[in-house]
């Protein structure tokens, strides 16, 4: 296998060390200890995100119709490379662009993909995490997080944990159970859940060190609209058969 970079991926390279040399914020660890509170650093690495994706550089491998750059997967670790070598903060949409955004072009409504994908790259929806439970980590299959529908709604109650982000994303990617009678690891959905609904709070976990980079979160009767279900109702595991596998591939047991 040849590792070498085509003459096109070293001119992106040299662009990008170029753009981030005039355009760079410096040295994250230093500028990290001015920035006195979490909401400080938050609002920085938001304004960091839209420059960067001003530039062109958010979403490098993202279809253009969802305003990625529809480059390869060797343009994003280029990039990578790159914001090391410069020492640049990372994005804080990192859930949005990592998790939330490829599981939606894979799997999300043409609605759901044009309300959201755009607006992850630009940072106006900021997405955290919400899988793990007290009593779910590993073990995914025993969230206990309940959704329950009614009428045009799913009504949620329980709690989640190690949500890093939470304390200044407004969107969550939500799995929860629907099918309590089903056996384990099906029952499941995910939902893209707008944190701003009623019933929704964040609580920071402090840390020893006195940083609280993550969070716990607690839904008290939320209502989500079921247009926000991704995939179908029980939908929520890839041995559901809606999920899309590689062509001649066969379901999970
Ligand atoms: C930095 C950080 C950020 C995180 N951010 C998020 C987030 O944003 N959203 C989110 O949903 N979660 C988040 N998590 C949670 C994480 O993804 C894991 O789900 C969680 O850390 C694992 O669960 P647990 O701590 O309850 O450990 P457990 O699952 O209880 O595991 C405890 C120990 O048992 C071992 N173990 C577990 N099962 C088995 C097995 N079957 N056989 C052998 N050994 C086993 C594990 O390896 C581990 O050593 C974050 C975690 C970290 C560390």
């Amino acid at each position: 296998m040849d590792f070498k970079l085509t003459p096109e991926q070293e001119r992106f390279r040299a662009d990008l060390r170029q753009w981030l040399d005039a355009h760079g914020p410096g040295d994250w660890g230093r500028i990290r200890s001015k920035l006195a509170t979490r909401e400080a650093q938050a609002e920085f690495l938001i304004a960091w995100q839209r420059k960067l994706h001003a530039a062109g550089y958010v979403g490098l491998h993202w279809p253009t119709t969802y305003g990625g750059r529809g480059a390869t997967v060797l343009e994003q670790a280029i990039f990578y490379e790159e914001m090391a070598r410069a020492r640049a903060p990372e994005l804080p949409n990192a859930i949005g662009l990592d998790m939330a955004g490829p599981a939606l072009i894979a799997h999300a409504t043409e609605r759901q993909k044009q309300a959201h994908l755009p607006k992850i790259l630009s940072a106006e929806h900021i997405f955290c995490q919400g899988f793990s439970e007290p009593n779910a980590g590993s073990d995914l299959a025993a969230v206990q997080t309940r959704a329950e529908r009614k009428n045009g709604y799913y009504v949620i109650n329980g709690q989640k944990v190690w949500t890093s982000y939470a304390h200044y994303a407004n969107w969550c990617i939500l799995l929860t159970r629907t099918d309590p009678s089903a056996p384990r690891h099906k029952g499941l959905t995910f939902f893209l859940v707008d944190m701003a609904s009623p019933g929704f709070t964040v609580k920071p976990l402090r840390q020893m060190s006195g940083d609280a980079e993550f969070n716990e979160l607690y839904f008290d009767n939320l209502e989500v609209p079921a247009e926000n279900v991704v995939g179908r109702e029980n939908g929520g595991s890839p041995s559901c058969s809606s999920w899309p596998r590689p062509a001649g591939g066969r379901a999970m047991p």
